[in-house]
């Protein structure tokens, strides 16, 4: 039951378009763990659905049987709950089709894009101004975008609504280094954690 005006909650792990070491677009391969965590992490902060996004065939059946597994067959005889948290997951070939998909389940309003990135160049929102945008109950629904290789590319960047800023520790320049390249399933937790987590607790 949906008590708040948030807007219905989406989120995209992309496998393209991506770019690789070299800065080239690519396709990434599929990991079981992320499909796995991606899905838990979704289905416990309320998030209306989750797409893996591929256009590789083969890439695309791998994940459907991961689903299938879980939601129909012996996984989800033997963990009922693991078939809960994949109820909503769905694998699709391109960004362009998770938005339509998006569109055509919430009444035909376009979802408007928001980027993660471990980088800051371009105009970020801050978490919190983000969450307060989505408890206001004014925005369309929201398709959150994570990235797998060396990152969303900038046009898909560009093209977001919203980008978010990038999680750091706390203090000055955030270390000597300023490393802050996280796996893509703790970012997903986190950011879904700042956004929608309970902050009385
Ligand atoms: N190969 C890596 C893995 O094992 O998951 C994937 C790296 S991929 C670039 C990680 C994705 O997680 C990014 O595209 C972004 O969506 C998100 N991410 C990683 N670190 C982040 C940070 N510090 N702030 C915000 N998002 C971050």
């Amino acid at each position: 039951l949906n008590t708040s005006n948030k807007p219905a909650i989406y989120l995209a792990l992309l496998h393209h378009p991506v770019y690789n070491k070299n800065r080239e677009i690519v396709a990434t391969a599929v990991t079981n763990i992320d499909v796995h965590d991606i899905a838990r992490s979704s289905r416990t902060y309320g998030l209306a659905g989750v797409f893996y996004v591929t256009p590789i065939e083969s890439q695309q059946v791998l994940v459907s049987e991961i689903l299938k597994h879980w939601t129909t067959g012996p996984g989800a005889k033997y963990n009922p709950v693991r078939a809960e948290a994949f109820a909503n997951a769905r694998v699709i070939a391109s960004l362009e089709l998770a938005s339509q998909a998006v569109q055509e389940q919430e009444n035909g309003q376009k979802p408007q894009w928001v980027a993660t990135s471990a980088q800051a160049d371009g105009q970020v929102s801050t978490y919190e101004s983000y969450r307060e945008q989505l408890t206001a109950g004014e925005l369309p629904p929201q398709l959150l975008l994570f990235g797998t290789g060396w990152g969303i590319t900038q046009e898909v960047l560009q093209r977001a609504n919203i980008r978010l800023a990038p999680i750091k520790r706390a203090g000055e320049g955030a270390g000597q280094s300023g490393y802050n390249h996280l796996s893509v399933r703790s970012a997903v937790a986190i950011v879904l954690d700042r956004l929608l987590g309970n902050r009385a607790e």
